[in-house]
């Protein structure tokens, strides 16, 4: 481990501390731009919305080819201060993703401080919903050629080379309301909605030899108007994590349309990641703010801690692997670089 200027778990506890559950990311990134610019870097404050802004740190115009470390200052409710417990560092956010924030600025000012100029900050917010910051932020890579992006979110260390997508249909039904005396005046839109249901149970959806097969969930469901009325209408909003374009599950799910209209309410992109030889590898099933972000260079995805305590009641990150993980960074982005 190789002694940093950043004191990382200082730097996580003073962002842990500070409420930035999505849509109140303002005071955070207030306080994180004020650090920056303090520790010399020159920050742009790029507004997304009257209290909202991401947090940028590019390198001087024209030093193109360079690096850019990104995560998010946004996390999911409810909001609970940092408390240090041995080498577990507990707080909303401290694994997802203040704590890989801070390896970030620790491992960017390390290299600089050897002399490395071409080496940026983005920092947006909103990744826990709809990615508004990282959308924004994609604009502002216009004057400054990043060459890679790596993008932070809890992969236990390990680099990914592959993220699944989304694709969100929400299957309508249309029947006619009658008597539920007399079922054959009517045509029940429950009863056609789960029939598609069922129909798409066996349907083979798209499969990949990286992210391997689709899944899916029905998360959301309605229908009928009374007990003792065929159901005029009824929906279901299916989630597809996706393994390969979104329209391949279109195609597929195709047959269900002899029951059911699909509404197409929104997709995120599979995406196929940059690695670099010498780092332990894996695929990733959740989306990150990596589409959104197309113009600050080839993604690679990395950082400390576990997606499966990221969103928890009792979220913590390892001292010890947040430590790592500046190294980490610091031996991505010169073998890149280099
Ligand atoms: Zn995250």
């Amino acid at each position: 481990m190789t002694a940093d200027a950043t004191d990382i778990v200082a730097l996580t506890r003073a962002l842990v501390d500070i409420d930035s559950t999505t849509g109140r990311e303002g005071a955070a990134a207030r306080w994180l731009a004020d650090y920056l610019r303090a520790h010399g870097w020159p920050v742009l404050e790029q507004r997304v919305d009257a209290t909202r802004f991401n947090v940028i740190a590019a390198p001087p115009a024209g030093r193109a080819g360079g690096v850019t470390f990104s995560t998010h200052i946004d996390c999911v409710p409810p909001f609970f201060p940092s408390r240090l417990d041995g080498d577990r560092l507990y707080g909303r956010g401290a694994c997802d993703a203040k704590g890989i924030l801070a390896a970030q600025v620790a491992a960017a000012d390390r290299l600089r401080r050897s002399g490395e100029t071409r080496v940026g900050l983005v920092f947006v917010v909103g990744e826990e919903r709809g990615s508004d910051g990282a959308r924004i932020a994609n604009e502002a890579a216009t004057d400054n050629p990043s060459r890679f992006l790596i993008d932070g979110e809890p992969t236990d260390n390990r680099l990914g080379l592959a993220t699944r997508g989304i694709l969100r249909l929400k299957l309508r039904a249309t029947g006619r309301a009658a008597h539920s005396s007399f079922p054959e005046l009517g045509e029940s839109a429950i009863d056609k909605l789960i029939d598609a249901l069922v129909q798409l149970r066996s349907i083979a959806l798209p499969e990949d030899a990286v992210l391997g097969r689709t899944h899916y969930t029905i998360g959301l469901m309605t229908g009928g108007v009374a007990p003792n009325v065929v159901s005029p209408s009824a929906e279901a909003e299916v989630m597809f994590r996706t393994v390969s374009d979104a329209s391949d599950v279109r195609r597929a799910v195709a047959p269900l349309e002899r029951r059911v209209a699909i509404e197409h309410v929104l997709d995120v992109p599979t995406v196929r990641l940059t690695t670099v030889p010498g780092f332990d590898a894996a695929v990733f099933p959740y989306t990150t703010d990596i589409p959104f972000l197309p113009r600050w260079g080839a993604p690679l995805l990395f950082g400390p801690g576990s997606i499966h305590l990221a969103h928890t009641a009792d979220e913590y990150v390892s001292v010890a692997e947040l430590h790592q993980a500046a190294d980490h960074y610091v031996t991505l982005a010169r073998a890149l670089l280099g």
